[in-house]
């Protein structure tokens, strides 16, 4: 592992006067410095992409830009290792999770956009003149430009190449900005896209934070073209004050408040294990983890005590440990934001049935960022830990009596990302998930979706969609040419 990461500007390494520290969440210890982009590098960076944008990368024909992102995704297989060892430093996620999923689907990102550019459909309309010769209107998408990525630390090389690979492969240029906290397998990209000849200044990388700060700079750039955006909701707000101001095309994927919602006639074993694996996955920083579960009255307490059992029994560990179901949380900083929560919980009243604190080891991973899981029931729907995004492994479950109800209290939120719900009656599934407001609803399932298929929340949880054709639909833009005959 790199000593000191760079940042990637127009083709070359550069380095900042600038530094921050990246932190293992395992053992609070330095993983590297990072080179903080300022204002001037930011500013390099999107005119090194204009250039390529108005150069050899802009001239690109699909194929050629298909088969390079096609070599990126083959360069990221064959440094696997190193991309697993980047991901799993920086964010103390399990090997086995960074294995299956971060790493192979961050490849499969560039494949995948690769192969639907090739097919991305053109219309074509003809339509009658008064003259009776006709007309012939056909439309030719165009890419957006520059387009700035800023991307979080949840599952870093995932998220990242979940934008850059469509806006490439729309024949965007890119200026990636990864989260501060993960900007390990970021910088490993970028020397992917070196190594296999991306044209200088087709994708840059800036390191650095948000506000007066790398993120701002890029954002609040004029000759920035386009922003898409993954990440709190509050900086989703922020960044659309920026973007107003030349009224830049924005993509937002933002927080969540997501409901599981379970009903007595489904089958119990599967649904305590569903619901758990949505609020414990990666510590419950998955922007798709539940943190309120509506359980049906007549199975609440044998629901409860299902979820705590399961709770109980995830052991807590470093990555490379036998059997370890959770690491910690990204950051100290974050840490204490959750378990101002698990406090705030406590003062709203909640009964803690399980967790509710920080887990001693004795051994270095007291100085990392570990937290307990926890649940709690006992709350009113309108308890702040019940309104507000967590972040952490942590639901409330509350009882309800009948189906309306359990729609009304799923949608009592200013958040709309995903919901599950569980239920063997098929009717019901159809029925509720269609009344649930939310981008994404799953039947007896969680965290389950083909990659074609639309990404994305309402309300508070964000703008657009992306996913297959639909990131293509958002990367570039149609211009309609009609042909007089
Ligand atoms: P964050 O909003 O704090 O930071 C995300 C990125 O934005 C980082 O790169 C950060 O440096 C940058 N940033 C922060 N302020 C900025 C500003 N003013 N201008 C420009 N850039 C700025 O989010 P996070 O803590 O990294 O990630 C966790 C959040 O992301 C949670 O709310 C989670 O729900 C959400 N998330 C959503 C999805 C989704 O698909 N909807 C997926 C993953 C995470």
């Amino acid at each position: 592992m790199r000593a000191l990461l760079r940042n990637y500007v127009g083709g070359a390494w550069v380095e900042t006067g600038r530094t921050f520290a990246n932190i293992n969440p395992v053992n609070g210890a330095k993983v590297c410095d990072v080179s903080e982009a300022d204002a001037a590098t930011v500013a390099r960076a999107v005119e090194a992409a204009s250039r390529a944008r108005d150069g050899d990368w802009g001239r690109m024909g699909d194929e050629e830009r298909a088969a390079l992102l096609r070599r990126v995704a083959d360069r990221i297989e064959a440094r696997f290792d190193d991309f697993l060892e980047a991901e799993v430093a920086d964010t103390g996620k399990s090997y086995p999770q960074a294995r299956t999923i971060d790493i192979p689907r961050g490849a499969a990102n560039f494949r995948i956009f690769a192969d639907l550019i090739k097919a991305y459909p053109n219309e074509s309309y003809e339509m009658t003149t008064p003259d009776g010769a006709g007309a012939l209107n056909y439309s030719i998408r165009r890419p957006l430009g520059v387009v700035a990525v800023i991307a979080p630390w949840n599952l870093p090389l995932l998220l990242l190449s979940w934008k850059v690979a469509p806006a490439m492969a729309a024949g965007n240029a890119v200026i990636a900005k990864p989260s501060e906290e993960t900007p390990s397998t970021a910088t490993l990209l970028a020397e992917v896209m070196d190594e296999v000849g991306v044209p200088a200044g087709a994708f840059n990388l800036v390191h650095g934070f948000g506000p007066d700060s790398a993120g701002e700079f890029l954002t609040r750039h004029p000759d920035v073209d386009a922003i898409t955006f993954t990440g709190e909701s509050r900086t989703g707000t922020a960044i659309m004050k920026a973007a107003a101001e030349r009224v830049k095309p924005i993509s937002f994927e933002l927080g969540g408040k997501n409901p599981a919602v379970v009903f007595a006639d489904c089958n119990l074993d599967a649904a305590i294990a569903g619901v758990a694996r949505a609020v414990f996955t990666n510590c419950g920083q998955v922007c798709m983890c539940t943190e309120r579960v509506y359980v049906e009255r007549p199975i609440f307490d044998r629901f409860v005590r299902g979820l705590k059992e399961k709770a109980e029994a995830l052991t807590l560990g470093r990555p490379a440990d036998t059997g370890v179901d959770t690491g910690p949380l990204i950051s100290a900083g974050h840490r204490d934001k959750v378990l101002s929560y698990y406090r705030l919980a406590v003062e709203e009243g909640a009964t803690v049935v399980t967790g509710g604190g920080v887990p001693r080891f004795g051994d270095e991973r007291d100085e990392g960022f570990f937290i307990q899981p926890t649940v709690w029931t006992g709350l009113s729907d309108e308890a702040r830990v019940c309104r507000e995004e967590i972040f952490g492994p942590v639901c409330h479950v509350a009882p309800f009596d009948t189906e309306e109800e359990a729609v009304r209290r799923a949608n009592d939120t200013d958040y709309g990302l995903c919901a599950s719900v569980w239920t063997q009656n098929l009717s019901r599934g159809h029925r509720v998930a269609k009344r649930i407001t939310a981008g994404l609803v799953w039947v007896n399932s969680w965290f389950l979706r083909d990659l074609r298929t639309p990404f994305g929340g309402v309300k508070l949880s964000g703008i657009g969609r992306e996913g297959g054709i639909h990131s293509l639909n958002f990367y570039s833009e149609p211009s309609n040419i009609c042909i007089k005959l």
